[in-house]
């Protein structure tokens, strides 16, 4: 049976993003790795819109790049904020406790973003908190958070601001400069096309002050070393250049579509797939959807797990459940990166079948007709030109 991958990460990886990774090994102490990684950071300082914030590449899981933020940033008995909702964002506190870091939790019901008036008053309240942990697309609920206002209000304090954009970056707006983003945490398997085992990281002059200041255990994932090494285009151990040659292919596709044209494809699609959902009468969890991710409610009576099943099985379209809390509760449909308008329509038809093979009453082709609605009226201002 065919299939689509539609998960919250790993995501499909383009033709030519495949091409790129049967290329021949290099050596990653070589000229020619040096001028690759050097294309690598210059687009990706395009794509988080930042003019001289550090780059810095890790064989790694998103999870590792989120681990050496905490590591290069707090020590034993330093405080944090850790903004919770989801199975992604209380990852921060765990990491925290790690750590030995405290860390005031700011706790929200899953599926709702922080109102970062909140985080404003834990700040004043805590003058000596050292940094404040947030998460731009909490995956496990869909939702969005605010990171531009509480950017502005981070960026007035000594507190340094660190985001998880693992399914933000490449997906929707992320102004690092311009907001006054500290630490950014990307991975390669979700918007940037590649296969899981790659992160990197972006770290502001203000973050770097932290990093000497900071005096928890660090090795692999030490700012300081990875620093020097990225001034002379290479990593600090061996590079996992093969993914890396991916990525560049990855990056080029983003900025040959364009940064904004990328942002509006990814609005675009995930906006269609949620009118196609509520118009088959289910409900989308967050108050304010990411474009990466949409978690969904399934009708009354039929089991999450099974229409994610029912999908898969029959129809061949792969999406995620629910996790934690949500187990059973929900699906989640990825539409990052390698993704067009037919994935969507894929997504909708399998999801209409599948509740009507589970018995829930639906018109056939609702979903897909709402959604084909969305598409239509903005076709012309948007398409994906590949
Ligand atoms: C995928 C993801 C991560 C990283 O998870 P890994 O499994 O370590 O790659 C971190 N944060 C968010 C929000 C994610 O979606």
């Amino acid at each position: 049976m065919k299939k689509y991958l539609m998960t919250p990460g790993p995501c499909p990886v383009p033709p030519e993003v495949r091409l790129a990774l049967s290329r021949p090994v290099i050596h990653h102490r070589t000229e020619e790795y040096h001028a690759i990684h050097a294309a690598v950071v210059d687009g990706l300082r395009k794509i988080l819109k930042t003019e001289k914030n550090d780059v810095f590449l890790f064989a790694s899981t998103g999870t590792g790049a989120m681990e050496s933020a905490v590591a290069n940033t707090l020590s034993a008995g330093d405080k944090a904020i850790v903004v919770r909702g989801g199975k992604f964002s209380e990852r921060w506190g765990e990491l925290c406790r790690a750590y030995g870091a405290i860390f005031i939790p700011l706790d929200i019901e899953w599926g709702k973003s922080v109102d970062p008036g909140l985080i404003e008053k834990q700040l004043t309240e805590n003058p000596d908190v050292r940094v404040v942990f947030t998460t731009l697309c909490e995956t496990s609920t869909g939702a969005k958070t605010d990171i531009e206002a509480i950017g502005t209000i981070v960026a007035g304090t000594g507190a340094i601001l660190v985001v998880d954009a693992v399914t933000g970056l490449g997906v929707s707006e992320v102004e690092t400069d311009a907001w006054g983003l500290d630490v950014v945490i990307c991975g390669g398997q979700k918007a940037f096309m590649v296969p899981t085992g790659l992160a990197f990281v972006c770290v502001s002059e203000k973050a770097r002050e932290r990093v000497d200041l900071a005096k928890s255990p660090r090795y692999y994932f030490d700012y300081r070393r990875a620093k020097k090494a990225a001034d002379k285009n290479e990593t600090a151990w061996s590079a996992p250049a093969s993914l890396i040659i991916a990525l560049k292919e990855s990056i080029d596709r983003i900025l040959g579509e364009g940064v904004e044209n990328v942002i509006a494809r990814h609005a675009l699609l995930s906006g269609a797939l949620r009118t196609g959902v509520e118009a088959l009468g289910l409900k989308v969890l967050a108050d304010s959807p990411a474009d990466g991710v949409t978690a969904i409610l399934p009708p009354e009576g039929i089991p999450a797990d099974d229409l994610r099943k029912t999908m898969l099985d029959k129809y061949g379209v792969h999406v995620a459940g629910g996790q934690e809390r949500l187990r059973g509760k929900i699906i989640r449909i990825g539409t990052m990166g390698y993704c067009d308008t037919l994935d969507v329509i894929a997504a909708l038809s399998a999801l209409e079948m599948s509740l009507v093979n589970l018995g829930y009453t639906v018109d056939l082709g609702l979903g897909v007709r709402a959604a084909e609605e969305v598409l239509m009226a903005t076709k012309k201002h948007k398409r994906h030109k590949k």
